[in-house]
């Protein structure tokens, strides 16, 4: 069975554990006990394969929620980075998570594969007071190689449900990615080692 790792992440009242308990329970439950962080387990069956998913949703105080990141960093194999389209602060706030999970030596030297993100413009409910247009989202996305969408978990089952699906699903592509560069890496050692002992065969 695969484990899929996968961190909720994102300012205090964007929406987090209204997420996660949507996709869990499929229910909005409109106030969550936001003092401590949960790690919470579902089975899942997708692309033929069974799944043990864990998702992470952090306690949402901010002095223990900025930016002592590097722990989720490591545990994750996947994010959702999520903000409120109607608190531009929040979109700063995701801004600045996307770039540190993107930070070289966050994302080139410790994975062999960029770590899967998605970018979650949550409270689309709200869009009478946006503050953070759709196109911005979209851009901040595209600029940093991860997904985006824009929802609402009070309103919406599905899209909550197909969100989490896609950055699963990008999850386990980078699991087949790793998996791929591993035999060539083998390979190419293999090539070295031929190489090294070659030469110095043929040289004696
Ligand atoms: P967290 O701190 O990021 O975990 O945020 P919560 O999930 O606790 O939600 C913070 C507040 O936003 C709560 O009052 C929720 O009811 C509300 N909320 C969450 N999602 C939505 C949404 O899609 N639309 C609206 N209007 N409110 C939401
Ligand atoms: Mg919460």
């Amino acid at each position: 069975m695969n484990d899929v790792k996968l961190a909720v992440l994102g300012g205090e009242g964007t929406g987090k554990s209204a997420l996660t308990v949507r996709f869990l329970t499929k229910r909005f439950i409109g106030e969550y006990a936001s003092n401590f962080e949960s790690i919470y387990s579902k089975h899942l069956y997708l692309e033929g394969k069974q799944l043990n998913l864990e998702i992470y949703d952090p306690c949402s105080q901010p002095q223990k929620a900025k930016f002592s990141l590097t722990s989720e960093l490591h545990w994750a194999d996947g994010f959702v980075i999520v903000y409120d389209i109607s608190d531009r602060s929040s979109f700063a706030f995701a801004k600045a998570l996307i770039y540190r999970i993107r930070e070289p030596q966050t994302s080139h030297c410790k994975r062999a594969v960029e770590s899967a993100v998605i970018l979650v413009g949550n409270k689309q409910d709200l869009c009478h007071i946006r503050e953070v247009g759709w196109e911005e989202g979209q851009k901040l996305a595209l600029d940093n190689r991860c997904q985006f969408c824009e929802l609402s978990a009070a309103e919406q089952s599905l899209e909550v449900e197909m969100m989490f699906i896609r950055i699963i699903k990008d999850i386990l592509t980078n699991f087949k990615l790793k998996e791929k560069r591993r035999p060539s890496g083998s390979k190419s050692m293999a090539k070295l080692i031929n190489n090294v002992f070659g030469k110095r065969r043929k040289s004696v």
